[in-house]
C-alpha cells in the first residue's frame, strides 16, 4: 500500500498519510499509521527518532546518517561513513549493550537558506 516513492525524503506519518490519501481517498490516518508499524516490524522501514521532532520514516534501512534542517525540520541523508557500533563492548559503553547508533547532523536546508537570504536582501 505504501510505496518506496512515497517514502523517499524521510516523510513523517502525516506526510505519508496525505500522499496515500491522494490515491485512496477514504483511508484513515490510523490505517496508514498501523501499516507503517507493520513495515517497521518487518524490517522494511526504519524510524528516525530525533529529540524534539516528529518521527520520520526511511525505506533505506542500512545504517546511515541524517541531517535535520533546524528551520523547517525536514530530514535528509548525509553522505558520510556511518558510525560503526559493532565491536563496542559494554565495558566501553558504561555497561550498556549497544544495539544502534544515531548520529544526526543539524543545519539549514537549501530552501530555508534561500528564504533567509531573500529576507536579508529586503532589509
Ligand atoms: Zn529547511
Ligand atoms: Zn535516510
Amino acid at each position: 500500500m505504501v510505496t518506496a516513492k512515497q517514502l523517499s525524503n524521510h516523510p513523517t506519518a502525516q506526510d505519508i498519510f496525505f500522499r496515500v490519501k491522494e490515491e485512496i481517498v477514504n483511508i484513515s490516518f490510523s490505517t496508514v499509521y498501523r501499516n507503517l508499524g507493520i513495515l517497521v516490524d518487518e524490517g522494511d522501514l526504519i524510524t528516525i527518532n530525533i529529540a524534539g521532532s516528529e518521527i520520520h520514516y526511511d525505506h533505506i534501512v542500512d545504517n546511515h546518517c541524517h541531517i535535520q534542517c533546524r528551520v523547517c525540520g525536514k530530514v535528509r541523508d548525509v553522505n558520510v561513513p556511518a558510525v560503526n557500533f559493532n565491536g563496542v563492548l559494554p565495558s566501553d559503553a558504561s555497561g550498556f549493550t549497544v544495539d544502534g547508533v544515531c548520529v544526526t547532523f543539524t543545519g539549514v536546508c537549501g530552501d530555508c537558506r534561500e528564504k533567509i537570504d531573500m529576507k536579508g536582501e529586503k532589509k
